[in-house]
């Protein structure tokens, strides 16, 4: 029924621009506010939908005007909301980002309805796991959640794309790293998730395969990315473009990931359409705006 069912959240971004950021304390003034879709599920199944992959999102929001941004984006940009679960009691998750001069972000997110997605929520749509070719997960809902959904993926045989960010202060819970399909970090993860002080892309990728990855892909910004499966490792080179805002590339990359893997690609071929589509996601602003139609990344250099 679906090429990829996202399960994770969904938060409007609030971004204002400042020329610095505040202390403790102070009080800076700062450009227009700009109220966007983003949430790192809601960012992955906008990225798949987008490149035309059947997608459909699990996801808690609030019943209030955040909440009908959220729906409207994911409905333009080709996502079936219909497992969405609207929760009059509760706010919809915001991040709130300011961001400086030399493009660095600061971010507070305000969890909301993301907090109230649970285990039960997940088990209601057991019937759209087991009909879903993948899965992707992230870590922006209670971890039990994330567990549950694992679970009924790994017992219906679907296909589980897992990408643990923000980072887990904890490690990974085996029974999570052992359905990862692969498991997608950046560099900053793949470093603190495998354990390694030092060391190259490729040892923290050998090293999360040791701990029971069944595949990894570590994004390098840039440079592309490198991956891990039992056909051994491979470089993807990245592609040169002018970045704008790298806002929500990790979920472009994730969601394009995830579809061309649902539609049969092997790791390595789909990580090179991921790339692109993580190099077309950089050249404008924002996460979700910034994601490419299939038609757009024709255009975008191979
Ligand atoms: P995250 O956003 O999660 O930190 P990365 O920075 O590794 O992840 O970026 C994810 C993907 O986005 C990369 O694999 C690449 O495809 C693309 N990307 C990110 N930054 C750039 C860049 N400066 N130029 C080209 N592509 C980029």
């Amino acid at each position: 029924m679906y090429d990829v069912l996202v399960v994770g959240s969904a938060n409007a971004d609030l971004t204002v621009r400042v020329d610095r950021r505040p202390g403790a304390g102070e009080t800076v003034l700062g450009t227009d506010l700009v109220e966007s879709a983003g949430g790192k599920g809601a960012n992955q199944a906008a990225a798949a939908a987008r490149i035309g992959g059947r997608t459909a999102l699990l996801a808690r929001v609030g019943g209030d005007a955040y909440g009908e941004l959220l729906l409207g984006a994911q409905r333009a940009a080709g996502t079936d909301v219909t497992p969405v679960i609207v929760d009059g009691t509760a706010r919809t998750g915001t991040a709130m980002i300011i961001v400086d001069p030399d493009g660095d972000n600061s971010i507070v997110v305000s969890p909301g309805a993301n907090a109230a997605l649970t285990p039960q929520d997940v088990a209601a749509a057991k019937d759209t796991i087991a009909a879903s070719a993948v899965v992707s997960l992230q870590l922006e809902i209670p971890m039990e959640s994330v567990r549950a959904a694992a679970s009924a993926a790994e017992q219906a045989g679907t296909r589980v794309v897992l990408n643990p960010s923000p980072a887990p202060t904890a490690d990974l819970a085996p029974e999570l790293l052992s359905v990862a399909d692969p498991l997608v970090v950046n560099e900053h993860e793949a470093r603190q998730l495998s354990g390694l002080t030092d060391g190259t892309p490729a040892q923290w990728a050998q090293a999360l395969c040791d701990r029971g990855a069944r595949s990894v892909v570590v994004t390098l910004g840039g440079d592309g990315a490198l991956v891990l499966d039992a056909d051994g490792a491979e470089n993807i080179p990245g592609v040169r473009v002018k970045a704008v805002d790298t806002t929500g590339a990790g979920d472009a990359f994730t969601g394009a990931l995830a579809t061309r893997l649902a539609r049969g690609d092997a790791l390595p071929e789909a990580a090179r359409f991921a790339v692109r589509v993580g190099a077309a996601a950089v050249t404008k602003p924002g996460a979700q705006p910034s994601y490419p139609t299939r038609a757009e990344l024709e255009v975008l250099a191979p």
